[in-house]
């Protein structure tokens, strides 16, 4: 039988904003002691209340105009009840009746649309590291404002689920309302995976698995959940509702706690704050605030680039902004250069760092143009853009140091080549171009650009050589 998988993901994103949701903390603990970014209000002090943070309302309006999502007016929030040693207050606060994002879709690059059902602000749980006989509590996390995406269950395979969360990640890096840096758990993603038999109208039994954090796992776990459940099916055996694990060293996922023990969460709303009320000219002037999105740089470079060259170019927000400012002729050479250092360097951080600012970058285009500049030496000009000692100096500086900068004079090309034509050694080859050996006009132009130490254009080199052997 063939089964159809089935495939929602909850996605929660670390917004980046100054402070913290409920308190004047500052938000971004990178590189801070534990427990030194904390006060009384994240560690639940009796009597502390929260207060919002406005610039988290801001961003998720953001977040949710990224996502096509429609803004509701009126949202608040909700006391969630569970024990756990790295969350104080006994109780997370989240949005689960009034949820600040509605519904909306992300388009993948494919063109599917996933729904998204709902997205909702809640403040973040702390962080256990657990060792032989002991665990740490580090509470620097408690209360950074998350806003978790709940999509709805529109994937039907292991690529699609990553494409999904590979936009989400896209779409919030391009909004700036996250870091997104997946290493240290800014986007973290839990896959719900069920199948059914072809035709079925029902949905098969789901697992969760959480916490992925790479799109190559996300990718892994949802094709190692469907192949399980396949053969649990096939072998007339059930599929268990449970929260699994997944190992990214043997590739499985585990089974961690039945759903059947789901716990009563005690929802009720949170009485220490008020409810959050917007208008729709509020909504409207911090949704105005999104730059350019994934979709508006398809659209804008559709017939420039190559797909699979775009596609690249949006892993980096900054970089394809850049390319954004270049003048439309000059993009598909610029896009090249990019490409070609994003496929040729190991670290690509750099490509988000220490940009080629736009003088650089147009002085480059012009004097590849005007042919100073080969297309090898453009690329090593280029390279040079993004090494600390030579990227604030100009373009033609940097094409001087390196000796790449091409002879174009005529005049001074010609004597050159009269030069070579002169010297005994390629008497044979002259002779033999004249009798049609055409190809030997190779060995003339390199006894030419030898004799410039690399610096004739070839291409006006064997104009001329094909004038005067004419
Ligand atoms: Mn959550």
């Amino acid at each position: 039988m063939k089964y159809i998988p089935t495939i929602g993901v909850e996605c929660h994103v670390q917004l980046a904003t100054k402070t913290k949701l409920f308190s004047e903390i500052d938000n971004d603990a990178r590189g801070k002691e534990p427990n030194s970014c904390v006060s009384p209000v994240d560690y639940a002090l009796p009597g502390m209340l929260p207060r919002l943070n406005g610039e988290a309302i801001k961003f998720a309006i953001r977040a949710g105009r990224a996502m096509n999502c429609k803004i509701n007016n009126y949202s608040r929030f909700d006391r969630k009840h569970y024990f756990y040693p790295d969350s104080p207050k006994g109780y997370q606060i989240t949005q689960f009746y009034h949820p600040i994002i509605g519904e909306g879709y992300v388009e993948l690059p494919s063109g599917t649309k996933v729904r998204v059902e709902h997205a909702h602000l809640e403040g973040d749980a702390g962080k256990l590291t657990h060792f032989d006989t002991y665990s740490l509590v580090d509470l620097n996390r408690v209360d950074t404002p998350l806003i978790e995406i709940v999509s709805m269950p529109d994937i039907h395979s292991a690529a699609d689920a990553r494409d999904y969360c590979k936009e989400l990640w896209r779409l919030m890096t391009f909004a700036g309302v996250s870091y997104g840096d997946l290493y240290n758990g800014n986007m973290r993603f839990d896959v719900n995976v069920s199948i059914a038999p072809e035709g079925s109208d029902e949905l098969g039994t789901r697992t969760e698995t959480k916490n992925l954090n790479s799109f190559r796992s996300i990718e892994r776990a949802v094709e190692y959940e469907i192949k399980r459940q396949t053969k649990l099916l096939e072998a007339g055996e059930k599929v268990v509702q449970e929260t699994r694990g997944w190992n990214d060293a043997t590739g499985e996922t585990t089974g961690q706690r039945s759903k059947e023990e789901a716990k009563d969460y005690r929802y009720m709303p949170e009485p220490d704050l008020p409810p959050i009320n917007l208008t729709d000219e509020f909504i409207a002037e911090e949704s105005a605030k999104l730059p350019l999105m994934p979709a508006d740089y398809r659209a804008k470079f559709n017939g420039h680039l190559p797909n699979d060259t775009l596609e690249i170019l949006l892993d980096y927000p900054q970089l394809i902004a850049k390319l954004a400012e270049v003048d439309e002729f000059a993009i598909k050479k610029v896009a090249n250069w990019f490409t070609s250092v994003l496929l040729a360097e190991e670290n690509t951080s750099l490509l988000n760092d220490a940009l080629p600012s736009e003088n650089q970058l147009e002085e480059l285009v012009t004097m590849t143009d005007k042919n100073e500049l080969s297309s090898t030496g453009a690329k090593e000009v280029f390279i040079k853009f993004f090494d600390p000692e030579m990227h604030f100096k100009a373009t033609r500086e940097i094409a001087k140091e390196l000796g790449v900068i091409q002879e174009n004079d005529l005049g001074a090309l010609e004597a050159i080549v009269d030069a070579v034509l002169a010297k005994p050694e390629t008497q044979k080859a002259q002779e033999d171009y004249r009798n049609g050996e055409q190809k030997v006009i190779g060995f003339l132009v390199g006894q030419v650009m030898k004799e410039s130490h690399g610096k004739a254009n070839p291409s006006a080199v064997q104009e001329i050589l094909k004038k005067k052997l004419a």
